[in-house]
């Protein structure tokens, strides 16, 4: 030490410390590693740093760069936490000026004044070489990349004047080093000896093509120019890579396998000429008939000097995609969109060199160039890429596919290299970024090689991921699971057949001429399936259902003749329902897990974003299993295992119901929205259990599903064991419960009750109760059994009939609860059998209760569908009978609580009644307080789903329980429990009660139109239809002759109160009323003849103006005509027509001539309701036949109600 301050007595005290620092560094850290044939002494050595590290800082000997310090490898790796920049070059000015070169949203790399000094090995350690250059000193070893590497440099002590330090927090710690500037050797060089042979003896490509066509042992030494390079790859342990050089149209390929000359691939880039000697001529197992040049242990690579960098610049490929890219790959875009018909094209190999402007996701290996290109490195082994790839680096790629649109979810134009491709950072970032750390094989590229997936299916998958990743995980889907979830969706969007299945075969990959690769060809944006999260299909549902308002349109023809109120009670509910396939350009696809919520007693699917209301039902309408046996249909199906079951849905129909209170003085006013009081709407996904596809099971699912497959294959031990190591057991604790089989009977409608708090506190809570019958005793497990099969035990014992309250949060098994279908019970934790037994209510007061014993269903309790008891069926007797509408309607047996089954043909909500306050306000309202209606009652018509004459009005107060959703046209439904009433003319209806309950087992067909889908109603002869001996139909066609007008009323009438409308203003005086609205009114009353018997129809407004053939403007005239006295009515007397007041007036006189004349008496074809059930007494009538005269018995005409006037065609 002395001996070496010696040199520097005329130093500061500060400097000779400095110097004191540098010498231990060196003694420490570098000398022991120096190569014994340098010969040099620790002070020989330091003295020969110090003057390259003058050189390098630009400083001659008058001053020392004191403001560096001395750092050793172990020490950088160990303090340096944050990505750090070093440069001995550098003024501070320069350093200003690389990061003035930051992008937006990026800051520069930190500066720090560090001394680094260490030896270039090919790696970590003597004897571990990996292929990469590291610097090592005494202590350490740092992984490290350069721009451009030479041969000469291995093993030798380098000064590194300007780098970048990346740290990793990957838990092996470390990271790695950017050397920017080329290193400067510190000893001089070592004289070695060459044994690879001469250069001279090199022989050129072309030459060397030809003796690859026939074997030769001979060692041979090429030289050419490099036109491809590979990766490095590691394939069973083996590292090897490979490089073609090329010489006109011949071309070697080089196989570089021998460990210590993998650093090679570092330091040789595409367009580079070189030497490479001592080759011998191999084949390849891998690439059968081929022979390739082998690198041997003696073999030299030698940069070619004369012709390096010179005759050909490698960028001169360099090709810029702007003005490529539009005009020749303009043709693919149009047909893109649809699945059915995939494009394939054939991508180009180019080079390309630009700066890396974000990293769009590390893991799947994709990059953004320049800020449009997309870069996809996943086809390349890892350690290509890990360093070095971050924003702002400068990167030359060479032999890249270029892809126009492979993908949505990409930029336009991807760059994708393969095993043939090579990227090489040409200027390391000056940017600081966040470094992301990869394992060893991401799960996204591991699921590219093991499917073989082409560049648009992988693009997919990285969306599918990223998509799962943010809406998913970690609430459902597990962070290790969620590639694995992604390939199952990219497996549901692709059919087998578009999916490559060719295994990749790296050896042709990398060397075939031409080139053949997975991503030779790829997709045109396919596929092209989007995932919308909840929140966002909400989102669209919610201006949609606003934006596709349109009133006029909701209103039927017949608006123009309706009143104020029976106008607005029109508009009150409308709805609008879109197919998910429909509600974007592209296909649309919804993943999420289902769930039973227990504030709406409905079903629903759900993200991390939001929750969405569902109507699931077995089977669409097409399905003829619905309708004959609703109760068969419903069982087998595995609903209660679904919940929390990971799924996607592709087909849905999104429906958004709007309710509206409006106040629209007449139709004419309906442009004008300030009418609309209030508006809210109901948004909700129809769909069929068939229409899911399981993504991820439940526990319970898994069990379902591999039941049926033990039925399937015999039961084998092997499901056995796959069903233990089922995902999301959540039963770890494996404790004892006790449980009990039934099947459930009926279950009442969900409605609010009250429910005591305390003595006299009362709450409103929902609240049901369905009636089982327990098919055993209660069992004691000691562990869950979940949905498992059935024992024998568990139905031993008498059958009893309980009643099972299902209160509060219990609401939400409301949707999964089915007559006729078989469920477990189960009380966890527990060992006592008795918490399962009813209870009969005490009698009070001596009074005995006919009820059935009653048990209170508890917020911890499980219920689940018993899917494998389709063989209980038969013995199903407690099972209430489910009607048909014509059974309801005709059956004098039938008892007055009914049940039945049918389509929604049609819903009206019904008017107000002014002044009364629903009784019972919804619970939910205090907690979503936008969505209430209050008081709604609707009427149904529900139309048998066989015979579609026979329809049922049925009156449902909605304001009794929660929302039902689905009670839309063309559904078919059951309703439990409901009053079967008569009217006073005979007509049958239906009233709910508090304990009744309509469920949707079928979803009508989507038209925005008035279903149109439905079967039009029976030609009925009038003979037939009086006499009623046959069923009824309730609407039927009818064609017949009429024979006269027996009446005709054309009205002008207030539309606020009814009253007469007199030349523009309400008759009423008292109280007066000043409404200036009024609406035209008409009716009329035809006797019609079709031979068989006669009927009496009325005829309402809408349909007057076409009985009577009157176009548009005689229509009009005559309203104007009546405005003058308000009110005109003509009958028939005798054999002319008449009227009391004013006989001689011309508009009389007019309606009486048109009435008799024979354009209205003339052939017509009606479809007509029946307008009253009554059959009356018969009547008898005097009948000439010839000469003679009898007496007979006629029916009483039917009193028809004329819905549609068909055109006569004849
Ligand atoms: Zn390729
Ligand atoms: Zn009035």
């Amino acid at each position: 030490m002395e001996e070496f301050l010696e040199h520097f007595k005329e130093r500061t005290r500060s400097e000779q410390r400095w110097l004191c620092e540098v010498f231990e560094g060196v003694r420490q850290q570098l000398y022991p590693l120096i190569s014994s044939s340098v010969g040099l002494s620790v002070e020989q050595l330091t003295l020969s740093v110090l003057s390259k590290v003058q050189r390098a800082a630009g400083s001659e000997v008058a001053s020392l760069p004191v403001s560096y310090r001395f750092v050793s490898l172990s020490e950088l790796t160990r303090q340096q936490h944050t990505p750090c920049c070093s440069s001995l070059t550098w003024s501070s000015a320069q350093y200003r000026e690389q990061a003035r070169r930051a992008l937006p949203n990026y800051r520069a790399l930190a500066r720090d004044n560090i001394l680094l000094m260490g030896y270039l090995y090919d790696g970590p350690a003597a004897g571990a070489s990996d292929g990469g250059w590291w610097v090592r000193d005494a202590g350490g070893a740092v992984s490290c990349r350069l721009v451009k590497s030479s041969p000469l440099w291995l093993g030798r002590l380098m000064l590194f004047p300007t780098w970048n330090y990346i740290p990793q927090n990957a838990p092996a710690g470390g990271g790695y080093l950017e050397l920017i500037d080329p290193p400067v050797c510190v000893t001089p060089e070592a004289m070695t000896f060459d044994p690879g042979g001469s250069l001279t003896e090199a022989m050129s490509v072309k030459r060397a093509a030809e003796l690859l066509k026939q074997r030769c042992d001979a060692q041979v030494c090429v030289s050419g120019q490099v036109s491809v390079i590979s990766p490095l790859l590691l394939i069973s342990g083996r590292r090897f890579f490979c490089l073609i050089l090329s010489e006109g149209d011949s071309a070697a390929p080089v196989l570089i396998t021998e460990g210590k000359h993998q650093y090679w691939r570092q330091c040789v880039c595409v367009g580079q000429y070189i030497c490479i000697s001592a080759m011998r001529v191999c084949s390849l197992r891998g690439w059968a008939g081929h022979h390739v040049l082998s690198v041997t242990a003696q073999s030299r690579l030698h940069p070619h000097v004369q012709t390096q960098e010179s005759s050909e610049d490698p960028e001169k490929h360099l090709m810029d995609t702007d003005s490529h890219a539009p005009d020749t790959h303009m043709t693919s875009h149009t047909a893109s969109c649809s699945t059915t018909s995939v494009r394939k094209k054939h991508s180009t190999l180019i080079s390309y060199k630009g700066l890396i402007t974000k990293v769009l996701h590390a893991e799947a290996g994709l990059y953004e160039i320049d800020g449009k290109v997309g870069l996809c490195l996943a086809y390349q082994p890892l350690q290509e890429r890990g360093g070095g790839l971050r924003p702002g680096a400068e990167i030359q790629l060479h032999n890249v596919h270029f892809l126009y649109r492979p993908s949505p979810f990409a930029p336009d134009v991807v760059l994708c290299a393969c095993l043939c491709s090579s990227a090489q950072v040409t200027a390391f970032s000056p940017l600081s970024s966040k470094v992301e750390v990869c394992g060893s094989h991401s799960p996204l590229q591991r699921h590219l090689l093991e499917k073989n997936l082409g560049v648009s299916q992988y693009l997919w998958l990285c969306y599918c991921q990223r998509v799962i990743t943010e809406r998913l995980c970690p609430r459902w889907v597990r962070e290790e699971r969620v590639c694995v979830v992604a390939g199952r969706l990219l497996d549901c969007v692709c059919d087998a057949e578009q999916k490559t299945d060719r295994k990749r075969d790296i050896y042709r990959e990398m060397l075939q001429e031409p080139h053949q690769c997975p991503v030779t060809t790829y997709c045109v944006s396919w596929p092209c399936v989007v995932l919308w999260s909840v929140r966002h299909l909400c989102d669209w549902m919610s201006s949609e259902v606003w934006s596709s308002l349109s009133l006029s349109s909701l209103v039927s023809p017949a608006a123009a003749h309706m009143t104020c109120a029976e106008l607005n009670a029109c508009l009150s509910w409308s709805v609008h329902s879109v197919r998910l396939t429909a509600a974007h350009s592209q296909p649309l696809m919804l993943v999420g897990v289902l769930e039973l919520s227990s504030t709406h007693a409905t079903l629903q699917i759900k993200d991390q974003t939001q929750t969405l209301d569902c109507v699931c039902v077995q089977t669409d309408q097409s399905g003829a299993t619905t309708n004959s046996n609703i109760s068969t249909a419903w069982l087998g199906k595995p609903m209660t295992s679904l919940l929390c079951c990971l799924v996607c849905v592709q087909r849905c129909t999104l429906v958004m119901e709007r309710l509206m209170k409006t106040n629209f003085p007449s139709w004419k006013h309906l442009d004008q929205p300030n009418y609309i009081t209030h508006k809210h709407c109901r948004l909700y996904l129809q769909f069929c259990v068939s229409d899911l596809i399981i993504i991820s099971p439940s526990a319970a699912m898994s069990i379902s599903l591999m039941e049926k497959k033990r039925d399937q294959t015999d039961g084998r031990e092997a499901d056995q064991k796959r069903d233990r190591r089922d995902e999301g057991d959540d039963d770890p604790l494996r404790s004892a419960c006790v449980s009990l089989v039934f099947r459930l009977n009926s279950k009442q409608g969900v409605m609010f009750r009250n429910t005591s708090v305390s003595a006299d506190a009362h709450t409103l809570q929902m609240g049901f109760t369905a009636t089982v019958s327990c098919l055993g005793d209660v069992q004691l497990w000691n562990n869950d059994p979940k949905n498992r099969r059935i024992q024998t035990s568990e139905t031993d014992g008498r059958e009893t009939t309980m009643d099972l309250h299902f209160g509060d949060v219990c609401v939400r098994w409301f949707p999964l609860l089915h007559p006729g279908s078989v469920y477990r019970l189960i009380a966890h934790n527990t060992e006592d059998v008795s918490v399962l037994k009813a209870e009969s209510i005490s009698a009070r007061g001596g009074v005995k209760l006919l009820s059935n014993p009653a048990l209170l269903m508890k917020h911890q309790w499980r219920l689940h569908t018993l899917t494998h008891m389709e063989q209980l069926l038969d013995t199903q007797s407690d099972v209430g009978a489910v009607m048909s509408v014509s059974k309801v309607l005709h059956s004098s047996s039938t008892s007055e609580i009914v049940s039945f089954y049918g389509v929604i043909s049609q819903r009206i909500t019904l008017q107000e009644e002014m002044g009364t306050k629903p009784s019972i306000q919804s619970v939910t309202a205090t907690k979503d307080s936008s969505v209430v209606e209050e008081g709604l009652k609707i009427r149904l018509t529900v139309q048998d789903s066989e015979s579609a004459g026979h329809m049922i009005q049925v009156y449902v107060d909605l304001s009794c329980g929660p929302y039902t959703p689905g009670l839309l046209q063309g559904a078919t439904v059951i309703l439990q429990d409901f009053h079967r009433k008569v009217s006073k003319a005979c007509n049958v209806y239906c009233r709910s009660l508090p304990i009744s309950c309509v469920s949707v087992t079928g979803l009508g067909s989507v038209s925005s139109g008035s279903g149109g889908s439905q079967s039009p109603p029976p030609m009925m002869l009038l003979g037939e239809w009086a006499s009623g001996r046959t069923q009824q139909c309730i609407v039927g066609q009818v064609k017949g002759h009429i024979v006269c007008v027996l009446s005709l009323r054309l009205q002008w009438m207030c539309s606020l109160c009814g009253s007469t409308f007199r030349q523009g203003s309400c008759s009423r005086g008292q109280p007066p009323c000043d409404s200036s609205c009024g609406v035209f009114q008409a009716e009329a009353k035809v006797a019609v003849e079709d031979g068989s018997g006669e009927a009496l129809v009325w005829f309402s407004s809408d349909t007057v103006s076409e009985l009577l053939m009157l176009d548009v403007g005689q229509w009009e005239g005559l309203q104007r005509h009546v405005r003058v006295k308000g009110h005109v009515r003509v009958y028939t007397r005798g054999h002319s027509m008449m009227c009391d007041v004013d006989p001689e007036e011309p508009l009389v006189q007019f309606l009486c001539c048109l009435c008799s004349s024979n354009t209205v008496c003339r052939q017509i074809k009606l479809t007509c309701r029946l307008r009253a059930q009554r059959t009356g007494k018969c009547q008898l009538r005097k009948v000439c036949r010839g000469p003679t005269e009898f007496i007979s018995k006629f029916p009483p005409a039917p009193q028809l109600q004329c819905l549609e006037i068909q055109t006569d065609t004849h």
